[in-house]
This record gives structure tokens, sequence and C-alpha cells, in this order.
């Protein structure tokens, strides 16, 4: 598609317009200047893409459009049902996931498209329930959907699920499989301040740590080249095909304001209690073993439903390391001995996911050799 950004005019605008006005982030507006991307048009795009985790660029682009179509459904505007060819996406689905889940139906991990597993969801509630098991997502349906109670409480079944998985696969690093995600890349560069680019930072956090994992008998894989920056529906689909454990999306902030400092870390969530335990408990520990080490700001983790981190079948984390746009994070972004701790951190931060609490060691003094030497002794043991 063309993009839109500001000046242009036309249907397409006026599309996007009475969207973001669905959405509550442009006011209602019946005047001729209604088909005009204007100021308050490209600023409520950019308060769209923050919401949503899309590059903030104010610019209409396929994601942009993509997620603005998706998100302008709710659940009961329309039938929803599985097209093999053409899947059905948008907010509505991803509500209606949400709902089969906490009603104790397996969905798998609500993207917000309409696939064979959500309709064989779908369809084992409507036999369970005596309505009729077409798959389809219609008035009767919906009903019922919504005057039920949450039978399952405290974890979902997809999320139990994966926190089986990390128990099953054991403590040892060795044969475990991580995509790391450096985030933007080639003409996108992320973040740029006084010639520092996000995407070479992202780049060099990912070659660091991939370095200290292949060390330790993981597998590391990264999601793109040193100059390209796929889509996130590719990285997430590059995960997803390599059949990964773990996924790392690593970027660095940047803020208009230069007191905004520190580091935060999401994992994939709702507000409305949906929350990968895996995600959030990875997060966790990347959050504490980086703010140990290195004493930046600990902005804390926070449950997201972004692209990158819905679509990818695995429990996924998206680091922000220190803001670019912040004095005192610029210079230590620069320091490559910064980027080895944590680097380091990082490390350790997954190791600890699999330890589950056991062989524990205060938060910030594991060190790179101490895991190494975990590794082999436990190898040799095995
Ligand atoms: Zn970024």
């Amino acid at each position: 598609m063309q993009l839109l950004h500001r000046g242009d005019a036309g249907p397409a605008v006026s599309e996007i317009r009475s969207i973001l006005v669905t959405l509550g982030l442009l006011p209602p507006n019946g005047h001729a200047g209604s088909t005009t991307y204007d100021a308050s048009v490209e600023h409520a795009v950019r308060a769209f893409q923050q919401q949503r985790g899309l590059i903030t660029d104010g610019v209409v682009g396929p994601a942009t459009y993509r997620a603005l179509t998706d998100a302008k459904w709710r659940l009961g505007d329309r039938s929803l049902a599985y097209f093999v060819s053409r899947p059905v996406s948008g907010d509505d689905v991803f509500a209606l996931q949400e709902r089969l889940l906490e009603l104790g139906y397996d969905a798998g991990r609500p993207d917000g498209i309409f696939g064979k597993q959500t309709e064989h969801a779908l369809r084992s509630f409507q036999r369970e329930y005596a309505l009729n098991a077409d798959g389809i997502c219609g008035p009767a349906t919906l009903r019922s959907l919504k005057q039920l109670t949450p039978k399952v409480r405290g974890g979902r079944p997809v999320y139990l699920r994966e926190q089986e998985k990390v128990r099953r696969a054991g403590p040892r690093l060795r044969g475990k499989r991580i995509v790391i995600d450096p985030g933007h890349g080639g003409n996108d560069r992320g973040a740029v301040v006084n010639g520092v680019a996000e995407a070479d930072l992202a780049w060099d956090f990912a070659r660091r740590l991939e370095g200290r994992m292949v060390a330790t008998g993981m597998e590391a894989l990264i999601s793109r080249g040193p100059g390209s920056c796929p889509p996130d529906a590719d990285r997430a689909t590059f995960a997803n095909e390599a059949g990964a454990d773990l996924f790392l999306s690593l970027h660095v902030d940047s803020n208009r304001s230069p007191e905004a400092q520190g580091v935060a870390t999401f994992h994939f969530g709702t507000g409305n209690g949906t929350t990968s335990n895996v995600g959030e408990a990875l997060a966790g520990f990347l959050q504490r073993e980086i703010v140990a080490r290195t004493g930046m700001l600990d902005c804390r983790t926070h449950p997201k439903s972004w692209e990158v981190l819905r679509w990818t079948k695995m429990p996924a984390v998206r680091l922000e390391v220190g803001y670019l746009s912040n004095p005192r994070d610029h210079a230590r972004l620069l320091d490559p001995a910064f980027r080895d701790t944590v680097a380091e951190a990082v490390l350790v931060a997954v190791k600890r996911l699999y330890l589950l609490g056991k062989d524990d060691q205060p938060t910030g003094t594991f060190t790179f050799d101490d895991l190494l030497r975990y590794e082999l002794t436990r190898a040799e043991g095995a």
C-alpha cells in the first residue's frame, strides 16, 4: 500500500480518521476539512502507534494500517468464522479468543486471527452449551459467551502449558533455542541521538548475547541481518518456524524529555488479566539482574499485546535498555563494558528462568564463569 502522511487527503484518509474517532483518539469532526491528514490526525496516529508498540512515526504504512483496521472491530460487530484462504483478524477475534480461554477452552495464544484452533475451541464450547456447533460466532453463541462466568482462575491453560514446558525442559541451557531480535535495522535506525542509532546498539547487544549463549551450548538465532529490517510479523514467523523456546527483542528507548531514563521489560499480556506467566517471570528476572548489575533506574515490567509479543508462539519479551535521549544512559550505552554487563545479565536471567528458583544465588552475583562451570558440571554429571 501507499504510505499516508501529513498533507495527504482522500478516501483512505477519511477511513483512517473515522477509525481514530471510533477509538476515541480523534474528536468527532464533521466539517469540510475531515478528509485531510492534518496535525491532529498525525498526533492521533502517533498515540495509536505508541499504544500498539508500533514504530511511532505518525505515518500510516502497512503495519499501522492493519492494526487500525483490526482495532475498529468490537466483539459482536460481525459474525466470526474460520476462512481457510483468508483468515479474519481483528480486536473482536482477540476478545473472542480471550473469552474462550477464560472459560477453559484451548484457543491457543490469543493473536487476533481466527484460525483453526480458534474454531476448534469455539466448536467445543458450542457443543458443551448445547448450541449449534457450527464454529461460527454469531448472536446466540455470543450471548452465551457473555453470560458465563470464567471457570479458569489463576492461569489460563495455554500459559500453564508454557510453564509446564519450562519445568520439563530442565535447568541446563544446552540445547535450548532462543531467537534474539535486534530492533529496527536497515533504513529504520530507531531512535537516533547525536549520531548514535538504536538499530546499531540493538545489533551490538544481540551479537554480545549470541556469543555468550552459544558458549553455554544454547542455540541462538538472530531474527534479522545487520542491515535489514523485517516487519514484526516476519520476525515472529521466523521464531515460530524455528520452534524457539524463547524470543527476546532488544531495543533502546528515547523520549522528548532528557530526564526519562532506565530499563523496562515488556511481556505478552492484556489489561483483562491474560498474561504469559513465563514471559512475565522472564521479564522480572531481566529487570532484577540488569538493575542490580548496572544501577539503572528500574522502569519495571509491563504487559503488552504488541504484534511481536502476540504473534510469537513461545514466551516472548521485549527489553528497552536505557534512553539514548538521557545523557547518563547515553554515555553508558556507548561503553562496551556496559553492553557486556547487560549481555551477561540477560544470560543469567534466562538461566534463572530455567532454574525455577533452585540452586539460586542472590541477584546480580551469578557470573558468566559461574554459569559456564554450572553447565559443565551438570553436563558431566548427567
Ligand atoms: Zn525500538
